[in-house]
């Protein structure tokens, strides 16, 4: 798909707000984070990713774990401003399980119906958009969410470097002898196309469905070497790699640029424990680095002449 006129080049912010208990189930970190650090994804995250998409023209598409809301009436006032103010509102399950596509058809029904019914009260309308926990996604999951109108899916991450590093990551943790609380996919998705596709049935990670199916939209890696492209690698990157990631991603009809909201938390600022600042090398960056990295991405991305869209709107016009 590259080679496109900039007039039709869209770019997709998206941002997945884990709550800081997502990151300690990822690293088998014991017991669940005090305040303020529970509520700070939503309530000190959030603003500052309202402040920086303001900056530069982005509506975003915001991928809520349900439960939160529920959780929270702070961060649920938030996101409701934010969806006034033309931000989506997608889903990204209820409880965030990392396991979510071995729950079987009934728990993965409960996880979809829970955060649709919490993400519609708190947006106004009801969300089309998914995106499962931890990248990991299956023909079962796209079929719920068909049958319950959703237009696209956005949880496919094509990265041969992301999943080789997991896969390193979790086989250490288990020679120690801790278990993640993350699960290593299908080796599929390394196949998966990088370009908006419908997915085949059955087969998530395979073009072939419907024209009138979901449609799944990938985070952006590079060509070839599939890099990811999405905020920890361009935070964690030097600078000429992270201009180089950019600009590949540009060459794309879409730039599905993925984003956490621990990307923009300030580790001592937010009060995160220790223990998980020690293992997550992206919590060691300080605030004003992470801010100055999305800055020049997203001026970057204007620079280009694509146009900022939330994921919705993209799909609707792919
Ligand atoms: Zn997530």
């Amino acid at each position: 798909m590259g080679g496109q006129d900039s007039a039709d080049r869209i770019c997709s912010v998206s941002v997945d707000l884990d709550a800081i208990a997502c990151y300690y189930r990822i690293h088998a970190l014991p017991g669940a984070p005090a305040e303020p650090a529970r509520f700070a994804i939503l309530r000190r995250c959030l603003p500052r990713f309202a402040e920086l998409f303001a900056r530069h023209g982005v509506r975003a598409t915001f991928f809520v774990v349900g439960a939160d809301l529920d959780d929270d009436a702070q961060g649920r006032a938030l996101l409701a401003e934010l969806a006034r103010a033309g931000h989506e509102l997608a889903s990204h399950s209820h409880t965030h399980p990392y396991d979510f596509i071995h729950l079987g058809a009934a728990r993965i029904a409960d996880e979809i119906d829970r955060a649709h019914a919490a993400i519609a009260a708190c947006a106004g309308a009801p969300p089309v958009g998914f995106r499962a926990p931890g990248y990991e996604i299956s023909g079962d999951a796209i079929e719920a969410l068909r049958a319950r109108g959703y237009r696209y899916d956005s949880s496919v991450f094509p990265s041969a470097s992301y999943y080789g590093a997991k896969a390193v990551v979790m086989g250490a943790m288990r020679v120690t002898g801790r278990k993640s609380g993350s699960v290593l996919g299908n080796p599929g998705v390394l196949f998966a196309p990088r370009a908006p596709y419908r997915p085949a049935v059955g087969a998530p990670y395979r073009a072939g469905g419907d024209s009138d199916g979901i449609l799944e939209l990938p985070i952006a890696v590079t060509p070839l070497a599939r890099l990811p492209v999405i905020g920890t690698s361009l935070i964690l990157a030097p600078a000429w790699l992270r201009r180089r990631l950019v600009a590949a991603a540009l060459r794309e009809r879409l730039f599905n640029l993925e984003l956490h909201g621990i990307d923009l938390c300030d580790a001592a600022g937010d009060d995160v424990p220790a223990a998980l600042v020690a293992r997550q090398p992206d919590l060691r960056r300080p605030l004003a680095h992470k801010l100055a990295v999305l800055d020049e991405t997203l001026a970057a991305v204007r620079a280009s002449g694509a146009r900022f869209a939330p994921l919705a709107e993209a799909a609707a016009s792919l």
